[in-house]
């Protein structure tokens, strides 16, 4: 389980450094480009022309030939109709012209139309005629969702200029304006800084989240990939970047797939902000209900992206309103989540607020061409950008908080194994951690073929401290305690990873040597027995009033603890009865299916 965690951490720690650089560098390119964006799209709304200032009249498609006959009888007010199977004409007259220098561009939002042409009206009566197909919009097309139109010079003064829309889908939507050409350059420039920047957050929004979804295995953080991702498609189709490797795209096909992208979108951001939200913390009808208005507000971006005629503005609206209401269910589990104390709600509502109005609002307002003409669909574009900045920090700062928790965890987890090793009293390994801390010693002696004791250079040492009782008796457990303590501390200057010292239990302790042969190992247990007898245990005790018994024995091949524990307590049986205060060897046949203790009583005897 920790292992796991651990690579997930390692993993989420290193995406985090480099997304924190890049949507810093992100944040910074926004920030210095929107004030002045704001600044510049002052400038913008002056050209802006509304349908309702525009003459216009329907006709039904013209043959080739008669392209550029302009029909008479425009109606001046009102809104046009009965335009879907044939051509809308818009006119914009003397004064929509003026003031828009002397080569104004027209520039027009991409909508669903089969063609669009543009006639420069001049004051000598001649007309320059431009246009673009869907599917083919040659030099017309410019970042930010428009095609533009220039005014070709001529000694004549511009009086006016036509619009022909064939088999326009909807004329609300249509968004026009006449700017001066080198307004209109800088403007294209700037809104492509935009854009870029809100893309890339976008883009590196949707790679982390899907890594952390990945990593943590949740279903919030690959929902919101999947948001930022589909936010960025649509951005990417909107903006019409897509055209410089899909030219073909240009026109009806792009804004199709864009309105069934953003209707994806609005349901994606409802599922995600639903399900990012904690179980138990939202009435689960209002959940079902917020489920299924997301559900049904994604599927009728299939009619309405489709659709090229009848009752579409119609269907916009109905899209509208379920929207707005699935932002009153949300925002109403949002408040009932945060009242319950969901630390989702609280660290998620600043970041889903700000596009889901955006979003709501734009389904009934129309803003204009605010941010250079980028209008509305930049709004909702810098909006997204926002929510996954906020989302991925507040996401990152959950995941630092667990990889906390994770090293708390760890680290209580290294203690109590620790512990559960060590002798409290002594802090001397204990039995369980002497049998672990042998084992390799036995092992490695097991490979080695020997006959004789003389051979062997393993050795185990069992000390018993001597007539202890009568310490407890005479001076209180709390003097006998001190004296363990006393006594394991000495011991323990010969803990070495040769040489293995462990307090089996109450006053016995025992030492692995590895390395050394018999007489070496005899000599050790005396030097041993000896500096235990030279302790000084304070005043109540005199020197060399403690000492210890100690039973040796050489490892054959083939032992095992229990197999030179026994031999060793022989030995150290046989110490007693001698009179302690002394060192007894002792001796183990090798096999463990034979007791060692007989022959060892039997040679002592
Ligand atoms: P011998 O020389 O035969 O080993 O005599 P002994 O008194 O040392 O042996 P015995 O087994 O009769 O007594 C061991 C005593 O050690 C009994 C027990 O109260 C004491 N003891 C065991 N563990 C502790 C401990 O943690 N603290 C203290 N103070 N006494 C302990
Ligand atoms: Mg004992
Ligand atoms: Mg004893």
């Amino acid at each position: 389980m920790f292992g796991n965690l651990h690579w997930l951490t390692t993993a989420a720690r290193q995406m985090v450094v480099q997304a924190r650089l890049a949507f810093a560098s992100g944040l910074l390119g926004l920030l210095l480009v929107f004030p002045a964006a704001l600044f510049a799209s002052d400038g913008s709304a002056d050209g802006s022309l509304p349908l309702t200032a525009l003459c216009h009249t329907s006709t039904a498609l013209p043959a080739p030939a008669h392209d550029h006959d302009v029909p008479g009888g425009f109606f001046c007010g009102g809104r046009p109709e009965g335009y879907q199977h044939g051509s809308l004409w818009l006119e914009a007259g003397m004064r929509a012209v003026s003031g828009s220098g002397r080569t104004p561009v027209l520039m027009v939002h991409s909508s669903r139309y089969d063609r669009l042409l543009v006639g420069f009206r001049y004051a000598d009566g001649a007309m320059a005629w431009q246009g673009v197909r869907s599917g083919d919009y040659s030099g017309h097309w410019r970042l930010g969702g428009q095609v533009g139109f220039e005014a070709p010079m001529r000694d004549a003064r511009l009086t006016g200029v036509v619009l022909r829309f064939d088999r326009l889908a909807s004329a609300e939507v249509l968004r026009m304006r006449l700017v001066r050409s080198d307004v209109s350059d800088l403007q294209t420039i700037a809104l492509a800084s935009l854009i870029g920047a809100a893309l890339m957050l976008l883009v590196i929004g949707a790679i982390y989240n899907f890594a952390l979804a990945v990593a943590a295995r949740r279903v919030f953080p690959m929902l919101q990939g999947m948001w930022s991702a589909v936010l960025a498609l649509w951005g990417v189709i909107w903006s019409q970047l897509h055209l410089f490797v899909l030219p073909w795209m240009a026109g009806t096909l792009s804004s199709q797939v864009d309105t069934m992208l953003a209707l994806a979108l609005l349901m994606l951001t409802a599922l995600s902000l639903i399900s990012a939200l904690e179980p138990g913390k939202v009435p689960r009808w209002m959940n079902r209900l917020a489920v299924v208005l997301a559900v049904m507000v994604g599927l009728l971006g299939l009619p309405l992206g489709l659709m090229r005629s009848g009752a579409i503005d119609q269907l916009a609206m109905a899209v509208a309103v379920l929207f707005a209401v699935l932002v009153v269910v949300i925002l109403a589990c949002l408040a009932i989540a945060w009242r319950r104390g969901s630390t989702a709600a609280r660290a998620f509502a600043g970041a889903w607020l700000v596009p889901l109005l955006v979003m709501s609002l734009t389904g009934f307002f129309d803003l204009g061409d605010v941010l250079w003409g980028g209008g509305e669909q930049m709004l909702v574009l810098l909006s997204g950008a926002w929510q996954t900045i906020w989302l991925s920090v507040a996401a990152t700062r959950r995941f630092n908080l667990m990889r906390h928790e994770r090293d708390a965890a760890l680290a209580a987890e290294a203690l109590a194994q620790e512990q559960a090793r060590r002798d409290s009293l002594t802090g001397l390994t204990n039995r369980r951690g002497f049998v672990e801390r042998i084992a390799p010693l036995l092992r490695a002696h097991a490979d080695r073929a020997q006959i004789a004791d003389g051979d062997s250079t393993l050795a185990l040492l069992l000390l018993d401290i001597d007539q202890f009782k009568t310490v407890n008796d005479r001076y209180g457990h709390d003097v006998g305690d001190h004296v363990l303590v006393t006594i394991g501390q000495r011991l323990q200057r010969w803990d070495a990873p040769a040489q293995v010292v462990a307090r089996l239990g109450g006053e016995e302790f025992a030492v692995m040597v590895s390395g050394m042969g018999l007489f070496a190992a005899r000599a050790l247990a005396e030097s041993m027995r000896q500096a235990i007898a030279a302790c000084d245990h304070g005043a109540a005790i005199g020197q060399n009033d403690i000492t210890v018994s100690i039973g040796l024995v050489m490892a054959r091949p083939g032992d095992t603890f229990a197999t030179l524990y026994r031999a060793a307590d022989a030995a150290l049986y046989v110490a007693k009865h001698q009179g302690r205060n002394r060192v007894v060897i002792g001796h183990t046949t090798g096999t463990p299916a034979r007791a060692a203790v007989l022959p060892a009583q039997a040679e002592r005897g």
